[in-house]
């Protein structure tokens, strides 16, 4: 089951860091530890081959005025025999060992197909696709993503790359190139998870980005905590003062979204709009949601 996926992948994380990254899985000198890292990286590779990751989309929601924006692609994997296996049981290995890429592309070309299904049916949506570490130094990845836009007719201001402060951090410069390739082509990008990593505002500043994403943790708990309504109300006019919009992610109820509407939080996001569901329920779900009445 999904436990002893995370296990295993834990296990093969701890070797792969031991002797600098996945690349000791393809070692004739295995072990068993690397053994079970190959074949989860196996099951991975399959995963893919027989179309087992699935996309789907949680719907993003304009304070203002209740209309649906877009949507955040999140990755599962239905396993044949594990059922359905959240991201954060296999991305992380997935990083680690470098199969990230693959799934990445995968992610970018579906994404592009869904967009232009949208685009068929009338609806111009903005589309978010997370980024990780690994792919803001890969090279190749700006000029695939602008073949990708191209092949599909994605224009490239309703593709936004969600990045978090940490996987900029760990290598500031190569990303930051990156950053400016995706600029370039005009793909948007946001911070996701803002404030729980450590850049520093400085280098905010120096970042193309059009969007701050605050992590879900702040907002699940300002009810109740003054200090987290705090860092709320301070990231929304932070992002404001900077020209940038700003999301909620992790709204669970009534009170949190007029909390963030009356802080003037530009978009919403979490289980009281919609859980994330399979990217082919979405539209039938964006054209009957409203905002549900005052009780
Ligand atoms: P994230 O990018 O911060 O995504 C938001 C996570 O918060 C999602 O979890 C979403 O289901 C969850 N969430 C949204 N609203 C609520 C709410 O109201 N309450 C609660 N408790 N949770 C809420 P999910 O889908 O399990 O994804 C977890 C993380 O896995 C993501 O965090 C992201 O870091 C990573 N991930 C997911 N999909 C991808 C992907 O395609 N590529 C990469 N690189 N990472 C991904
Ligand atoms: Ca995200
Ligand atoms: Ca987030
Ligand atoms: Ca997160």
């Amino acid at each position: 089951d999904g436990d002893e996926l995370i296990r295993r992948a834990e296990v093969a994380m701890y070797k792969a860091k031991q002797t600098h990254l996945g690349h000791i899985v393809f070692r004739p000198e295995l072990d068993m530890r690397s053994d079970e890292a190959l074949s989860l990286l196996g099951e991975l590779r399959r995963a893919i081959e027989h179309q087992e990751l699935r996309l789907f989309l949680q719907p993003k929601v304009c304070m203002a005025s209740g209309e649906v924006k877009g949507a955040e692609a999140l990755v599962r994997w239905q396993h044949p025999t594990r059922g359905m296996v959240p991201p954060m049981k296999f991305i992380p290995f997935a990083e680690q060992t470098g199969f990230i890429r693959q799934i990445t592309y995968w992610l970018l070309e579906e994404s592009a197909r869904i967009w232009r299904q949208w685009a068929d049916s009338g609806l111009r949506l903005d589309l978010s696709v997370n980024l990780s570490a690994r792919d803001l130094i890969d090279s190749d990845l700006p000029a695939h993503l602008n073949r990708l836009l191209i092949l599909h007719g994605v224009p490239p201001e309703h593709l936004c790359l969600e990045i978090t402060e940490s996987a900029i951090m760990d290598d500031p410069n190569h990303a930051l190139q990156t950053l400016e390739q995706f600029h370039y082509m005009g793909v948007k990008m946001a911070i996701d998870d803002f404030g729980t990593g450590y850049s520093s505002l400085a280098y905010l500043k120096r970042l193309p980005v059009d969007e701050l994403k605050i992590d879900k943790s702040f907002v699940m708990n300002m009810q109740h905590d003054s200090q987290d309504e705090k860092i709320v109300r301070s990231v929304i006019d932070l992002a404001h003062n900077m020209g940038l919009r700003v999301v909620a992610e992790g709204l669970e109820d009534r009170r949190a979204w007029e909390q963030l509407s009356a802080l003037d939080c530009d978009l919403a996001q979490g289980y009281w709009i919609a859980k994330p569901m399979p990217s082919d329920q979405f539209l039938a779900w964006a054209s009957t949601w409203q905002l549900p009445a005052q009780p």
